[in-house]
C-alpha cells in the first residue's frame, strides 16, 4: 500500500493486515513503554486545511512516539492567506525534504491530488476529504468493535444520523461490508443520500426500528458547517426523532456498543448520559486511534 486515500476498493486481507499491525502497536510511547523508531530520520506533515482536534493530534503523536519530525501547517497564518494555491502550498512544503502527508481538505479528492502531483517517493494519508472519505477513522471505529465485540463478520452496525455529509460513513461502509458486518444507515431523508443503497447497505429512517437490531450504533454528528441549508426543522424535532438517549437505550440489544467519531453535539446526536455511560467506547476510540494511525504510518513508510 503506497498511500491510504480511502477504504473503497480495499481487500479484506489489507484492511484485516492494518489491524492486526495496529494491535502491535497498542500502548508504544505510553508511560514507561518506550517509543519505536520505525520512523527515525522520516518527516511527517500534517496538511489540514479543515479544522481537526483528534485526528491532528493523534497523527502527530502516532508519528512522534515512532520518532519522526513533525510539521504542522494550517491555512491561518500561511501563505494561503495570500493567495498561494494548495498545490503550490504543498510543492513548497516537498521541497523541503518531506516523507509523508497526512492532509485534511473540504475539496473531495484533494489527497488524490496530491498523490498525483507529489514527488513519487511522498506518501499521502486522507485524513477527512470533504463528505468522501476518512479512512483512519473508520479503521479505529472497526479495530475498537473488534476489540470489544471479538468479531465483526456478522455483526450488525447501524450508522444514524447526517449520512449525507458524513466522510466517516462513507468510509465505515466501505470497511464493515467487506469485512462481513452488516450495515444499516438511518437519518431523516434528507440527510440520507439516494444512492447509499448501492454501497451494499439497508435504509432506514425510523431509527425505533433500528435500535433493536444493532450490535453496534455509529453517532454522527449533524455537519451543520456543509449545511447550506436547513435540512431538518429543528434541533429539537431531530433530538426527539434521532437523539440516543436512556430512553432509547432501553430499545437496544443489553450489550450494544456506542461510538462517536467526535466531536459530539451533547444533547443532540446523543445524551450526556449516553455518551458518558457504560456502553460508550468514545473514549477508547480516541485511544486506539493513535495505534491505527502508528500502523499506517509505518506500513506506508515501509512500502515501496
Ligand atoms: N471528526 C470527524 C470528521 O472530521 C467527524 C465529524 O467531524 O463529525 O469527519
Amino acid at each position: 500500500m503506497k498511500h491510504l486515500l480511502g477504504l473503497e476498493g480495499m481487500s479484506a486481507t489489507a484492511l484485516t493486515r492494518l489491524l492486526d499491525v495496529a494491535e502491535t502497536y497498542k500502548g508504544v510511547g505510553v508511560g514507561d513503554q518506550p517509543k519505536r523508531d520505525d520512523l527515525k530520520g522520516k518527516v511527517v506533515v500534517n496538511l489540514f486545511y479543515e479544522p481537526s482536534t483528534r485526528t491532528r493530534m493523534s497523527f502527530g503523536l502516532a508519528a512522534r512516539r515512532l520518532g519522526a519530525d513533525v510539521l504542522d501547517f494550517s491555512p491561518s497564518g500561511s501563505s494561503t492567506a495570500k493567495g498561494e494555491s494548495f498545490i503550490d502550498t504543498a510543492k513548497n512544503i516537498e521541497a523541503m525534504g518531506i516523507d509523508i502527508v497526512v492532509v485534511r481538505h473540504s475539496s473531495p479528492g484533494a489527497p488524490h491530488m496530491l498523490a498525483k502531483y507529489l514527488h513519487p517517493h511522498v506518501r499521502v494519508i486522507n485524513a477527512g476529504d470533504g463528505a468522501h472519505e476518512h479512512p483512519t477513522q473508520a479503521l479505529l471505529d472497526i479495530f475498537t468493535i473488534r476489540q470489544r465485540l471479538q468479531r465483526i463478520d456478522g455483526l450488525t452496525v447501524g450508522l444514524i444520523g447526517d449520512i449525507m455529509h458524513s466522510r466517516v460513513a462513507r468510509s465505515n461502509i466501505h470497511g464493515l461490508t467487506t469485512l462481513g458486518a452488516k450495515v444499516i444507515v438511518c437519518g431523516p431523508t434528507t440527510l440520507v443520500p439516494s444512492e447509499v443503497e448501492r454501497w451494499g447497505v439497508e435504509v432506514a429512517h425510523r431509527l425505533d426500528d433500528v435500535l433493536p437490531r444493532c450490535d453496534v450504533l455509529n453517532l454522527l454528528r449533524v455537519q451543520f458547517e456543509r449545511q447550506r441549508s436547513g435540512l431538518f426543522p429543528s434541533i429539537r424535532e431531530y433530538r426527539l426523532l434521532f437523539g440516543v438517549d436512556s430512553d432509547r437505550m432501553r430499545k437496544t440489544k443489553p450489550n450494544v456498543l456506542i461510538l462517536a467519531p467526535g466531536p459530539i453535539n451533547r444533547g443532540v446526536e446523543i445524551s450526556p448520559e449516553v455518551a458518558d455511560g457504560p456502553r460508550s467506547a468514545i473514549l477508547d476510540q480516541v485511544t486506539n486511534g493513535l495505534a491505527v494511525r502508528m500502523a499506517v504510518l509505518s506500513e506506508l513508510s515501509t512500502s515501496t
